[in-house]
């Protein structure tokens, strides 16, 4: 019967789509619904767009850090195309077409729940005993004085832009707001950063956001740390941004980076009795968040991250499916891909003392123990974090700030994840010269020994 569905999803970012795909592979009648672009915010303005921004430059001072090698020339005109590439040229088509072909039914069009059980789509109403929502989150906004008067970009105008900006300010020193900053930095274009906390990227170990803001400053990224923007204005010159210690920003373009705040307005929640948290629709470990109701991705709140997103698409699949699922998030790596690459997996040291966990801790400087950073570049750097758990004897949070270290951080995921004894990890032989040798050295550091 037309508009009846085993299942129906409510976005097609990376949540929705592992959902769809997996819903759809177990045979069930499926509909997904998708109010701007297949792939989600991820695909055409985040995640995609922005690494593909950053590598570049990053290969480029790479190359000036190699020994008896100079600085490759940038042409911003060839990664512009290139980037346009990646997000498919903000055409969807091709991935309609995609889920078409695989029996899929996909509604162009915002959907609204209009009660148990029932899905509005432009002059559709769907019908299905299972419904997964997975909208996404926006940028959020700060009330500043005269911000929204004034205009701004967000995640969205960065990440297309076609010609880079004279000067800009950056409003945020999370995530978002430190990998842009440094791509437009290493572009040559006068950043400056504003953050309200005293560290950037707040939800890690204090050191990392101390590693992290000596390196932006010695790229000439002009910081304001524990400084709240109060009043924004615009004029011919551009933006001027008035800070709560008397002093000014101004650029000619400004990006607020300010967090993130899941997509909830008009999906009709009320109707089926769901009111959503502070940070969004909240779920259980199987992402129910209602009788027949699932809950995935930004939206629920939980981590705002792509692979968290398309994690609890498997969790609701296999829900959905009858298996046994349940999601846990202590094991979920946390990268930030800036130059040096941050990499973080399981709890912080604040975290672990709130939860009452005796800890040993290390931190290690990679080039005083490690031949990996002087064989990979002259002007050798990194910093590896362990923090351990002296009753169980397992890893519990690891950080480092580091060459590569969004790929070699998987290894403390895992030990952390699956909680390998401590004398299992010190036993367990690493390639030499790598970076992943310094787990071994960190283990040995650790304080109180154990
Ligand atoms: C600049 C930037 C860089 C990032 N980089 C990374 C990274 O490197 N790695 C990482 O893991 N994460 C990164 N993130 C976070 C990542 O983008 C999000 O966690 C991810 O996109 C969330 O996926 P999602 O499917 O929950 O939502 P989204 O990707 O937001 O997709 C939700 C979809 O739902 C649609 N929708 C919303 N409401 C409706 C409705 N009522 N009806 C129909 N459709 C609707 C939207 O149009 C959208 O397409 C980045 C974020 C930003 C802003």
């Amino acid at each position: 019967m037309a508009g009846r569905y085993d299942a129906i999803v409510i976005g097609a970012g990376p949540a929705g789509e592992v959902a769809i795909s997996r819903i759809a592979a177990g045979g069930m009648r499926v509909a997904l619904l998708e109010r701007e672009l297949v792939g989600g915010e991820c695909a055409y303005w985040a995640c995609i767009p922005s690494k593909t921004l950053l590598r570049p430059p990053e290969v480029r001072a790479e190359a000036a850090r190699a020994a008896g090698l100079d600085r490759p020339a940038e042409h911003w005109p060839a990664l512009a195309a290139y980037r346009d590439f990646m997000i498919r040229n903000l055409d969807d088509s091709k991935q309609v077409e995609d889920y078409r072909g695989e029996g899929i039914d996909v509604y162009k069009g915002e959907g609204r729940i209009t009660g148990p059980g029932s899905v509005q789509v432009g002059e559709e109403t769907l019908s299905s005993e299972r419904i997964i929502i997975a909208t996404g989150s926006d940028p959020a906004i700060p009330p500043i004085d005269g911000l929204a008067e004034a205009g701004f970009w967000t995640n969205r105008q960065a990440t297309t832009l076609s010609e880079l900006p004279k000067s800009i300010v950056v409003l945020g020193g999370g995530p978002v707001g430190v990998e842009l900053g440094q791509f437009f930095a290493r572009f040559e274009v006068p950043v400056t950063l504003i953050h309200a906390e005293e560290r950037l990227i707040p939800r890690e170990e204090p050191a990392v956001g101390e590693l992290l803001a000596a390196a932006l400053e010695e790229e000439g990224v002009d910081l304001r740390l524990d400084a709240h923007a109060e009043s924004v204005t615009r004029g011919p010159a551009g933006y001027r941004v008035g800070l709560s210690d008397g002093s000014e920003a101004s650029a000619s373009e400004l990006l607020v980076a300010t967090g993130r705040r899941a997509r909830v307005g008009d999906l009709g929640l009320d109707s089926v009795g769901i009111a959503p948290g502070r940070n969004g629709i909240e779920v259980d470990e199987r992402c129910r968040a209602a009788d027949g109701i699932w809950a995935i991705g930004d939206v629920t709140g939980v981590m705002p991250f792509t692979h968290v997103g398309m994690y609890q698409g498997r969790i609701a699949s296999a829900d959905i499916a009858g298996e046994p699922a349940r999601a846990s998030y202590d094991a979920i790596p946390r990268v930030v891909f800036c130059d040096p690459e941050i990499a973080a997996v399981g709890l912080t040291s604040a975290q672990a003392r709130e939860q009452g966990i005796a800890l040993a801790t290390s931190r290690i400087k990679l080039p005083e123990v490690l031949a990996r950073p002087w064989t990979y570049e002259q002007d050798p750097r990194g910093e590896l974090g362990l923090l351990a758990d002296r009753e169980r004897e397992v890893l519990v949070g690891a950080w480092a700030v580091a060459p590569l270290a969004g790929e070699w951080i998987h290894q403390a995921a895992l030990a952390i994840k699956t909680q390998i004894p401590l004398a299992v990890l010190r036993d367990t032989v690493a390639q030499f010269p790598t970076f992943s040798e310094a787990y071994l050295k960190g283990l040995e550091a650790l304080e109180p020994a154990i």
